[in-house]
């Protein structure tokens, strides 16, 4: 089944597009939970983490650093995380981080 995100990549339905390259697009997400809340998505729609080859992982790696650069999130510091799976409470199954900052955020991750 086609995602969400994949109807974004193919601009069949709209987004506010942060970041994009070969690899990865990058969007606001739509429910932030703080003043900085990207998602940082493969254009390839792997499920979760445990789907993308190791050395896909550096495509995803350099988008937030350079996203983390350009919002000024390097010295304020920000969280990195993808949910995978139903106990990891992924609601859309196509892999994505999400970038979050912008505020000091919760100790609690759970
Ligand atoms: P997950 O729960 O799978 O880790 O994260 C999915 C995220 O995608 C949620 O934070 C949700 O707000 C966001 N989201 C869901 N649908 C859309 C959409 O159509 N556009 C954008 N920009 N974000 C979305």
């Amino acid at each position: 089944m086609t995602s969400i995100f994949s109807k974004i990549i193919s601009r069949d339905i709209p987004a506010d597009i942060v970041y994009e390259d070969e690899k990865v697009i990058a969007i606001k997400d739509t429910n932030p939970v703080a003043p900085i809340h990207f998602l940082v998505i493969t254009k390839t729609p792997y499920i979760s983490i445990v789907d993308m080859p190791n050395h896909e992982s550096v495509y995803i790696t350099a988008a937030i650093k350079k996203l983390a650069n350009e919002h000024g999130l390097e010295d304020s510091g920000f969280r990195v995380i993808t949910n995978s799976g139903a106990d990891g409470g992924q609601t859309v199954p196509h892999l994505h981080f999400h970038l979050i900052g912008g505020k000091t955020l919760s100790h609690s991750l759970a």
